[in-house]
């Protein structure tokens, strides 16, 4: 069965060449052995501060020994020199621990981390000086990661990048037309529909998209109207801790040891993203390599329906909690 998908919103175009009874961790050889870089002395550990410029934000326990640490990235993709401000780049370190699985965290210990990146974005917003902030992990060789230890990375831009424009174009359009936002909407359609529904609780839902570029791919959404991730209302607790874990404990369920990406995709910065805009947590491992097909094309090829990907993903769940 082929089936060529292209997502309004997103502007995704994948060619779905789906082998139904394949389970997804059959293409596994592809990503097993994807650990990162060994590097020693980690530059991220206790003790090798020195090895990265002085963090820009940390948070360290009673004792003062730091948790999570900010810094600038040594080897920056944009440069805040003046006078041309092209952008800032940093490194959020997301424990002392020399792990490389965000898995491998305790929901307490990715709550710190949440907290920085909102602290981060909050920080490069207030600047006024950047349209766009992007958090994002590379978790492993083929997610594009260089270093093992347990971290992510921020971009602030001082524009919307083209394809973040594109989708927030269609989002206002369809504002405007319909009067509800386009992810309020998508929300309540995958809900109505739920078979591509991993989890929908404590204000958020987790699903594989109809476009889902990977097999296995997860976006986390807040159920409720919300633009902004730094913005995020917090009162009585924060669950997305504990979801984000959730599913990535599914996800590695249903592919061990994948290298992935994760995306948290706030909307633009401008002031009326209010209500068109919506934000979410893209989780996407990556099984199958970008080769020249999809280079050429930006269209992806994904072997497995999200239907099914979303129907692994709670059989893992159910074995967990076994
Ligand atoms: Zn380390
Ligand atoms: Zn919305």
């Amino acid at each position: 069965v082929i089936e060529l998908r292209t997502d309004w919103l997103t502007g995704r175009t994948v060619l779905f060449a789906a082998h139904r009874a394949d389970r997804p961790n059959e293409f596994a050889a592809q990503v097993g052995t994807e650990a990162a870089v060994a590097s020693r002395p980690c530059p991220f550990c206790p003790g090798h501060e020195s090895s990265t410029p002085p963090a820009v934000y940390t948070q360290a326990d009673v004792a003062g020994y730091w948790r999570v640490r900010v810094v600038p990235n040594k080897f920056p993709a944009v440069s805040i020199e003046e006078p041309i401000v092209t952008g800032a780049h940093e490194v959020v370190i997301e424990s002392a621990r020399h792990v490389d699985r965000m898995a491998a965290l305790s929901v307490a210990e990715l709550a710190e981390v949440l907290s920085a990146y909102r602290a981060r974005l909050v920080h490069w917003r207030e600047s006024g000086r950047f349209e766009y902030g992007l958090v994002f992990k590379n978790l492993g060789a083929a997610a594009g990661a260089s270093l093992a230890h347990v971290h992510s990375q921020l971009i602030a831009l001082p524009e919307v990048p083209g394809p973040v424009a594109a989708e927030f174009a269609r989002a206002r359009q369809s504002l405007e037309e319909k009067g509800k936002c386009a992810y309020c909407q998508l929300v309540a359609q995958e809900r109505e529909a739920k078979e591509r529904v991993v989890l929908d609780r404590d204000g958020f839902i987790a699903f594989c998209p109809y476009a889902s570029l990977q097999p296995c791919e997860v976006w986390i959404m807040p159920t409720t109207h919300e633009a902004w991730f730094e913005a995020r209302r917090l009162e009585g607790g924060d669950p997305l801790a504990e979801i984000l874990r959730t599913i990535l404990t599914h996800i590695e369920g249903v592919l061990p040891r994948v290298a992935y990406n994760v995306l948290v995709r706030t909307s633009p910065w401008q002031v009326d993203a209010a209500e068109a805009g919506h934000w979410r947590i893209e989780i996407l491992p990556r099984v199958n390599a970008l080769a020249g097909f999809e280079l050429a094309t930006q269209t992806y090829i994904n072997p497995i329906d999200p239907i099914r990907a979303a129907q692994q993903l709670l059989i893992a769940a159910r074995e967990t909690n076994r």
